[in-house]
């Protein structure tokens, strides 16, 4: 028997048309290349993308076309993101900060017909521009006054068509599984691959971001996505603020600059902000050395990368922000985890507690997680076994864009293999240990990297930490840590490795420490390890050998 309520279709367009009836004056606050504090609300971001709907009907696309982005985060990228998607376009965010090969790549697969831009991205679109056939439209994200001389051709102003354009819009009535947008995931090896999100999986997603367990948003809260928009749709956020009328603060290009971060914090009354640890470690490095603070933040949702205790602690003792600790990816849309505490937690010793915020969390609603053996066997929620871990929900992706049956990431149950190594305790609360490519293995066992990571960043003299594993006769592979000094003096190493003492199991201590200037990043501002392993392969051990 079939149930008798109205199916009506989640879709992006509802989040838009809710918004504006509910929410319509809540404000949105950008950063822009031109402007250091634009101000509209919500209505004039759903004005707007009825033109942009309009323009790019009359740049002749057809439905399920992509139209890609490069741009910060600022409200004419908000106006993209509701004006492509519901008018039956896909928006393909694209990371500016990947190589010029990946950027090629991508376009080119995507086979997007018009680009959008931040002027800034100018000279990089102008090298790309020769070898991208598919694109007939440039599209500069600037008023007339302010466009760049270009010698590109197909050149145009995002405010003078908008302005020729008209503010009605009859929006399509689409499928709730119309694909959406598009980001693609630069993988260790290989290239690129495309995840192609519907209105259906980004409704789901906002919707349940917006719980009390996960990122909680609602009304009183004005949300600061640090993350950009084109990294896994800034976390679902420009969705999840709509749904629950928070106000929005996007800081443009302004991303890693700890002064201005403090600045709309303090300014536009910040209460949740979001970002990659190393986003924080600017912020709270410059708070420290003005005697700064952020009184209004509450919390902050910190993934993409561990994160470490330490600047959990600093947030909470020197500003009174509470960190959640959360874990997605791009795949997952991309909320798969988020560390929220029970009632009774509240009550646990401080060593208990950084236990537990240590970990990723719990998969929200929507999400399942198990972890597995090499031989596919699901091992216990112990809190102690390892696995691969792999995930299915409601807005996690089941293929990859135009991949040509060469998704070995999914198995015929519904399961996505992360690519993760993982522990689940018995509270469901996931602990990421590694990546399955950087996992360590010494002497068949497997040490964690990012445990042993976190131990030394705690240390006040190291700025940042990786540890790689490097070729070692008896063993295999042993752990060789190394570290960015904090300015000043260099730490003495053996205090560093004492750290780990009575911490960790003997054997993962690493067996040496080198220091350098610098750590190598990926294009989404994670430690590069590939690079990372290339630089110290012919590393040799000089310590005592274990
Ligand atoms: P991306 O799709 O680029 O966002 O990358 C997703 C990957 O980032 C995950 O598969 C993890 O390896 C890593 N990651 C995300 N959040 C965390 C976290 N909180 N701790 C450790 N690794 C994380």
């Amino acid at each position: 028997m079939q149930g008798q309520m109205m199916k009506t279709p989640l879709l992006i367009t509802e989040i838009m048309r809710f918004a504006g009836r509910q929410y319509g004056d809540t404000e949105v606050v950008s950063v822009t290349g031109e402007n250091p504090l634009h101000r509209c609300v919500y209505k004039d971001v759903i004005r707007r993308a009825h033109q942009v709907a309009n323009v790019l009907h009359t740049l002749g696309l057809e439905k399920g076309d992509r139209v890609a982005t490069l741009a910060w985060n600022d409200f004419r990228h908000l106006e993209l993101y509701y004006g492509v998607s519901c008018a039956g376009y896909v928006l393909h965010t694209v990371n500016p900060r990947l190589f010029f090969e990946q950027l090629l790549y991508i376009f080119n697969h995507a086979e997007d017909r018009v680009l959008f831009f931040d002027p800034v991205f100018l000279p990089l679109v102008e090298k790309l521009s020769d070898q991208l056939p598919k694109v007939e439209a440039y599209v500069i994200l600037s008023s007339e006054d302010k466009m760049p001389q270009t010698p590109l051709p197909s050149i145009k102003c995002y405010e003078t068509l908008l302005h020729e354009a008209s503010e009605d819009y009859e929006w399509p009535a689409l499928a709730e599984d119309t694909a959406s947008a598009l980001c693609y995931t630069s993988g260790t090896t290989g290239h690129p691959k495309g995840v192609l999100y519907d209105h259906r999986s980004t409704v789901l997603h906002a919707y349940g971001s917006c719980h009390r367990n996960a990122m909680g948003l609602g009304r009183r809260d004005t949300v600061l996505p640090v993350v950009p928009m084109f990294h896994a749709n800034a976390w679902g956020t420009p969705y999840s603020a709509f749904i629950s009328g928070a106000k929005m603060v996007l800081p443009g290009p302004k991303m890693g600059d700890g002064k201005t971060l403090q600045a709309l914090i303090e300014g536009e009354g910040v209460t949740v902000a979001l970002g990659v640890p190393t986003v924080w470690l600017a912020l709270l490095s410059y708070l420290e050395e003005t005697g700064t603070t952020v009184s209004s933040l509450e919390r902050t949702v910190v993934g993409g990368a561990a994160c470490p205790l330490s600047v959990m602690k600093e947030f909470q003792d020197k500003h009174g922000v509470y960190t959640h600790h959360g874990w997605g990816m791009t795949e997952m849309s991309p909320l798969g985890s988020l560390n929220t505490l029970s009632k009774p937690m509240e009550s646990f010793k401080d060593s208990e507690l950084d236990v537990i915020r240590a970990k990723q969390g719990q998969a929200p609603f929507g999400v399942e997680m198990k972890i597995v053996d090499d031989d596919g066997q699901e091992l216990p929620w112990d809190g102690e076994a390892f696995g691969d871990l792999k995930v299915r929900g409601w807005w996690v992706c089941d293929s990859y864009f135009r991949s040509e049956g060469s998704d070995d990431a999914f198995d015929a149950d519904g399961w996505f293999s992360t690519g993760d190594v993982a522990t689940i305790d018995p509270e469901g609360n996931l602990g990421i240990t590694d990546r399955t490519k950087d996992v360590i293995k010494s002497g068949g066992e497997w040490i964690s990297s990012i445990e042993l990571e976190n131990l030394a960043v705690s240390h006040p003299d190291v700025l940042e930490a990786a540890v790689i594993g490097v070729s070692h006769q008896k063993w295999g592979e042993r752990p060789l840590l190394v570290i960015v000094p904090n300015e000043g003096d260099i730490p003495d190493k053996m205090t560093i490795l004492g750290l780990f003492k009575g911490k960790v199991a003997d054997f993962w201590i690493p067996d040496d420490l080198v220091f350098v200037d610098e750590i190598p990043h990926t294009a989404t501002g994670k430690v590069s390890k590939i690079e990372l392993r290339e630089q110290f392969v012919d590393y040799r051990l000089d310590l005592p050998q274990k």
